[in-house]
């Protein structure tokens, strides 16, 4: 596990628990544009940045723009309004729970981040993200798939879509991992045994974005929302392909990676 080793802890932080309650108490600067609502501190509210008009203007348009994306991806039409509330960054660890980056909650079409976070994406609709892809992939999926019953689908589409865990792209973690022989097969990824983050996040986003290609979008959507006991079955019935040959090719596929 050597590669493992190398990766720096702070690219693990990003992506905290949404176990975690964010503590939204006020004063907050309300701005709303098409779907968005942002929820930002005021100039000089502590000693981090809060972000000022432009930085607002950007993420509004930034994460419009993310629906839209997210839309095409999932071949959805979501249209309905997500808040964000965006901390400073030292306020982060103590309200949101995390120093990088932040969760949602999917049910009530909210997302919690920091400011500051630069998220880098493997493919960007903007070069860099402020909020990015992830928390909206979470909050779209639950509104117009479903509530996914397993980690495997509800974190793998999430990833798959964002392209990033950490401040890393999903292929960079995979090159190190092919390399090193340390590819989770499906089958293991949806046991969801112990495996650590660093690993489950980026093999978990590639597979899903491979599931993808190889069936379609509105297959993997019908499969979305099984539970780990009728994954197997569900997904044999819905793409015509056995789980276990389809375990062998994907298998197949990450020694073609380069
Ligand atoms: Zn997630």
């Amino acid at each position: 596990m050597d590669y493992i080793n190398k990766i720096p802890m702070l690219v693990m932080l990003v992506i905290a628990l949404c176990s975690f309650k964010a503590d939204t108490t006020g004063p907050w600067i309300q701005t709303s544009r098409e779907n968005i609502t942002l929820f930002t501190r005021p100039i000089r509210y502590s000693t981090s940045n809060s972000p000022d008009s432009t930085a607002i203007s950007q993420i509004i348009l930034e994460q419009n723009r993310v629906i839209d994306s997210i839309n095409i991806i999932l071949n959805v039409k979501f249209d309905k309004k997500v808040e964000i509330f965006l901390f400073n960054q030292n306020e982060a660890t103590t309200k949101l729970g995390t120093e990088n980056g932040g969760f949602c909650d999917s049910r009530k079409n909210r997302i919690y981040f920091a400011f500051g976070t630069s998220l880098d994406q493997e493919k960007p609709v903007e070069k860099t993200f402020f909020v990015g892809m992830h928390e909206m992939a979470h909050i779209i999926a639950h509104n117009e798939i479903g509530w996914a019953k397993t980690r495997l689908m509800r974190e793998g589409l999430a990833n798959a879509i964002d392209g990033t865990y950490g401040k890393e792209a999903i292929s960079k973690w995979m090159n190190g991992y092919i390399k090193n022989n340390l590819i989770v097969s499906p089958k293991e990824l949806l046991a969801d045994t112990d495996l650590p983050d660093r690993v489950f996040y980026p093999q978990s986003g590639y597979f899903t974005k491979w599931l993808i290609m190889k069936y379609g979008i509105e297959k993997i959507k019908e499969i979305y929302i099984s539970n780990s006991r009728e994954f197997v079955l569900h997904f044999e019935k819905i793409t015509g392909d056995s789980f276990e040959s389809m375990n062998e090719k994907y298998l197949h596929y990450c020694t073609t990676f380069n």
